[in-house]
């Protein structure tokens, strides 16, 4: 008996011994091996396509090939992708720059064996008066972007991201339950790294918590940075739509309607998918409605002649004359949208929309990418495209950083990449945010100003010129 209660007192004292040097080593130890178990010097919180492709850039990065990278999804593994026959409702334009920023760890080539469809022309064009505006590389060649479904960007990332081997750990079905962030501890230590306590009941300590958890990041909460939050009030209708004539099909349509833009992307010879951003009410009564009355709504929000604004014609006439008179080579040349005929069965779904931005995407340990750091309205087709060159500029910036002996979750180079973004990002976000509220207006002098402004970039092929680049950037 007084044996076994030794025995029993004596694993009491181990278990307490092992707690205490266990907590005592993730308070105080600033050195880890990347044998320890709980020690990552990366870890990512979301496996989305922005945090994704983290993952695969950081795993390719030979300066980083000593870390430890841990990449943590919310959602379960869904195993091998097999691509569907029937085109996924969620699509998004990718830029140039995204592409070459895919094609450098491997995951454009997957999307390419898999299925995407380039844009060589977009036209975008208003309900309340007859300006456009048309873009197209001279020879229609180089595209724009390309619509790829989210579903086979991923897939592709992830392709990739297992193709490099075990560089990554991905853990599937974890998310994060507690942080422990330096400065923020009740008893005010800095810590010299990010303590994390897991759903699967597991815990770990990183040098850098990348948070590139969405929207509503948990990552951001938690550092307590200040959001700059914009309800739009307006829903983004999207669906996957049958066109009436089988064509080549590489125009992106836009139309700004008083309630919102309308939007169909090119996914095949005979498909297209469409965004249609609407009024919260307008957004319930499209989903509701059958699909033949559907597909008229459709057509009608593409085809149908409004009533005009009478002073933003007669405008927008004399300036086209004066236009022609001094840019003769100016390009108005105006296409007829596709007609619409069928709604794939299913597709319809509705997102309200937001714009969210976090004030800071950095602190101590801590750096966000994607839509956790910054969401906009899909108006302009540039959320993702932000996050992945949030993912280059901070995956540059981390290579430096460990190249020069600095530890990744030092606050300097994170300030760098902070500044970086935030000078792309934000006059982006602003000019999307200005365009949004100036085709929500039928206030004439508005109206005489965006037709004005629009039918001017599209005389102007230094300008369109301009902005082609600047979107493929
Ligand atoms: C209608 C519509 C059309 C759009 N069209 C375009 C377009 O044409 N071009 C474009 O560039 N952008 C477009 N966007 C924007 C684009 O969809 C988003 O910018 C993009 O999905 C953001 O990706 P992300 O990886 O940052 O976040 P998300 O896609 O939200 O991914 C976050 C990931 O984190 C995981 N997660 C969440 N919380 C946790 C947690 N606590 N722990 C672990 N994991 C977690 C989630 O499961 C998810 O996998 C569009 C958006 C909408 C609504």
């Amino acid at each position: 008996m007084a044996l076994r209660l030794t025995a029993r007192c004596f694993r009491c004292h181990l278990r307490q011994h092992r707690r205490l040097s266990q907590h005592f080593q993730s308070q105080y130890s600033t050195t880890s091996s990347n044998q320890d178990n709980d020690y990552a010097d990366i870890v990512i919180s979301g496996g989305g396509m922005v945090g994704g492709s983290m993952a695969c850039a950081l795993g390719n990065n030979k300066m980083l090939k000593n870390k430890r990278i841990v990449l943590l999804e919310a959602s379960k593994d869904k195993g091998d992708y097999v691509l569907p026959n029937s085109y996924s409702n969620r699509t998004c334009a990718l830029s140039p720059s995204t592409r070459r920023l895919l094609e450098s760890f491997g995951a454009w080539q997957e999307i390419e064996a898999l299925r995407y469809h380039p844009v060589l022309r977009m036209q975008v064009w208003e309900s309340c008066s007859d300006s456009l505006i048309t873009f197209n590389n001279p020879d229609m060649t180089d595209s724009l972007a390309y619509i790829v479904e989210n579903d086979v960007i991923l897939a592709g990332i992830m392709r990739a991201l297992k193709a490099q081997g075990n560089r990554v750990e991905i853990r599937y079905g974890t998310k994060v339950e507690t942080f422990s962030l330096p400065g923020k501890e009740e008893d005010n230590i800095k810590l010299p790294y990010v303590g994390l306590q897991l759903s699967d009941g597991s815990e770990l300590r990183t040098k850098l918590l990348i948070g590139a958890d969405g929207m509503n990041s948990a990552v951001r909460d938690a550092a307590g940075f200040h959001t700059m939050t914009r309800d739009y009030k307006q829903t983004a209708v999207v669906a996957t739509l049958v066109l009436g004539d089988t064509t080549l099909n590489n125009t992106a349509w836009q139309r700004f309607l008083p309630t919102g833009p309308i939007a169909l992307l090119p996914l095949s010879d005979k498909l297209s998918s469409l965004v249609w951003t609407t009024t919260p009410q307008d957004a319930k009564h499209l989903q509701q409605i059958p699909a033949d009355s559907f597909v008229d709504a459709v057509n009608d929000a593409l085809w149908h002649e409004r009533e005009k604004n009478p002073l933003a014609g007669q405008m927008l006439e004399a300036f086209k004359t004066v236009v022609q008179n001094v840019f003769p080579d100016s390009d108005p040349s105006r296409q007829l949208p596709p007609t619409v005929i069928d709604v794939q069965e299913g597709s319809r779904a509705a997102f309200p929309l937001k714009l969210i931005h976090s004030s800071q995407y950095v602190q101590s340990r801590v750096a966000l990418i994607g839509d956790a750091g910054h969401r906009l309205h899909p108006l302009a087709g540039q959320g993702v495209n932000l996050g992945f060159g949030d993912v280059e500029c901070l995956n540059e910036v981390l290579g430096e950083a460990v190249r020069s002996g600095a530890d990744p979750g030092s606050l300097t180079p994170l300030l760098r990449y902070e500044s970086e973004r935030q000078r792309h990002n934000v006059p982006v976000m602003l000019s999307i945010d200005g365009l949004q509220r100036l085709y929500s207006t039928e206030f004439t002098p508005l109206v005489v100003l965006r037709s004005l402004g629009l039918q001017a970039t599209n005389s102007l092929s230094f300008i369109k010129k301009k902005i082609i680049e600047q979107a493929s950037i």
